[in-house]
């Protein structure tokens, strides 16, 4: 056999672990969107079982036997064919060091874990939640031991399965970099003379009006409904099940649209990104999204980026006076939109305080997984880093320390994706508005597919051709920092509060 026919090999053997997992996602979207709850059990069986099968494929000698063969012929590989070979070679390096036992029991008590979380959040009952935090983390510590890097420390073998390559280390120094400027920001805020008026957004607001402005607004971003679907959920979120297959959910406050909007929006980027990958691709190792600090680029992008600026309310002001009982004009759109004030909820903070609340989440989760936190202490030491980060402390657990669902799922780690997204989008808006002609004036029309276009090229289609970094300097002609996003959070201020 030649390197062609140990390719074709790879990607067949490969296909079967893919499927498996795209099906366990499909019953994680079913469990948080449908599943009725006393389907839970059930469920938990199904993600241990499906987990053990992937684990079982993903190191299976065929595989390594294939790999092995196509790293000894590494010169004749093609880029596409080095980056399958690649890709492949990560996942299954850190599914070897794991047992099967271990993955399937993560398994389980992700889908326990979120039932429990499900319950004491709506309670905002920190100890109904506790146990269940517990077992995960005891599993969590353990196979953060396993993936460990030589010379890292237990979080970085978490942090490496989101944004490969990054270290806790890295991470705190780009963080301690970004917090002075944050703060300073606030303090800005905090000493302007001027208040936004958050009214424009506010009002008794029927669900079914909120949705359809929504959906009118997906549609201008080019979301295709044919590939993809919106759901209710406690948690927004987005599921990629391959480029025809895109979910995202959504939940609404009756008196404000900004949680479902924004929300939407942000979801609706994500799923553009899952809609734009490769279809040669899918299924194969190269074919995925590159890394979650890149996914959340593409959502903060749209979300912050475009629809907090002044041109999009100039174009979607009158959608939104016809979908709902609003009577707002876009300046007044564009202030409330960019309101800063520091808020319990993550999903729903502002941008200047987004990434502070990340440096939090960051810091007690790393904590937590070296042993200095235990789950028992995990509501104060929240709220206390509340109060010294934001100056506010929440006021029972489920807008404290139960707000997220990531660590009931096991998702430690995940966190600084969010930060890395937002400094990744700042980037690529700052080339993508020196490359398209106009691209405010577009926005300002309410045309919204020049800059899908532009991140369907630069972004989507690649898939994971490029490691993320590499992606983001190959898209924007410069390595990433964090200069874009303090000058764009930085002229936002300006523009609002003076
Ligand atoms: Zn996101």
């Amino acid at each position: 056999m030649g390197p062609r026919e140990v390719m074709a090999r790879l990607l067949e053997l490969w296909r079967e672990y893919a499927l498996i997992r795209r099906t366990s996602a499909l019953l994680e979207w079913d469990q948080e969107t449908c599943m009725p709850p006393a389907g839970a059990g059930a469920r938990a069986a199904e993600l241990e079982c499906l987990a053990g099968l992937a684990h079982e494929r993903l190191t299976a000698p065929a595989l390594g036997e294939a790999l092995a063969l196509l790293e000894q012929w590494a010169e004749e590989l093609d880029p596409l064919e080095a980056a399958q070979v690649r890709e492949a070679a990560r996942a299954r390096g850190r599914a070897l060091r794991l047992p099967r036992a271990l993955v399937e029991a993560l398994a389980r008590a992700a889908a326990e874990g979120l039932e429990s979380w499900r319950a004491a959040r709506e309670l905002g009952e920190f100890s109904l939640f506790q146990p269940a935090l517990e077992r995960m983390l005891a599993l969590k510590r353990e196979q953060a031991g396993l993936l460990k890097p030589a010379g890292g420390e237990a979080y970085d073998g978490l942090l490496d399965e989101f944004e490969p390559g990054l270290t806790a280390e890295r991470t705190a120094r780009l963080f301690a970099g970004l917090e002075a400027p944050l703060v300073g920001l606030l303090e800005r805020v905090r000493s302007s003379r001027r208040r936004v008026d958050e009214s424009p957004f506010q009002g008794d607001l029927p669900r079914e009006g909120q949705l359809a402005f929504g959906r009118r607004v997906l549609e201008a971003m080019g979301f295709d409904f044919e590939a993809g679907r919106l759901d209710a959920s406690t948690h927004p979120f987005c599921s990629g099940h391959g480029p025809g297959d895109a979910r995202i959910t959504w939940r609404a406050s009756a008196t404000d649209l900004r949680p479902c909007f924004f929300g939407l929006v942000h979801e609706a980027g994500h799923a553009l990104y899952e809609q734009g990958l490769d279809p040669a691709l899918d299924l194969t190792p190269a074919g995925a999204a590159v890394s979650l600090g890149v996914h959340e680029s593409q959502s903060r992008l749209w979300e912050n980026l475009v629809a907090r600026s002044r041109p999009f309310w100039e174009a979607f002001a009158p959608a939104l006076r016809e979908c709902l009982p609003l009577a707002a004009d876009p300046e007044g759109l564009f202030l409330a939109a960019n309101a800063v004030r520091p808020s319990p909820i993550r999903v729903e903070a502002d941008e200047v305080t987004y990434n502070l609340h990340i440096l939090l989440r960051f810091e007690l989760e790393r904590a937590l997984l070296a042993g200095r936190l235990e789950p028992a202490d995990l509501p104060g030491a929240w709220d206390e880093g509340m109060e010294r980060r934001l100056g506010i402390r929440p006021a029972h657990a489920g807008e404290g320390a139960l707000q997220d669902i990531h660590w009931a799922m096991g998702l430690f780690g995940y966190f600084p994706t969010y930060t890395i997204g937002n400094l990744y989008a700042a980037h690529l808006h700052a080339a993508a508005a020196k490359e398209i002609d106009g691209l405010e004036d577009r926005i300002g029309r309410g045309e919204l597919g020049a800059l899908r276009e532009w991140l369907r090229i630069k972004v989507h289609r690649h898939g994971s051709l490029l490691p993320a970094e590499r992606l983001m300097e190959a898209a924007a002609g410069a390595p990433p920092g964090p200069e874009a996003l303090l000058a764009h959070l930085g002229g936002r201020v300006r523009a609002v509060y003076g």
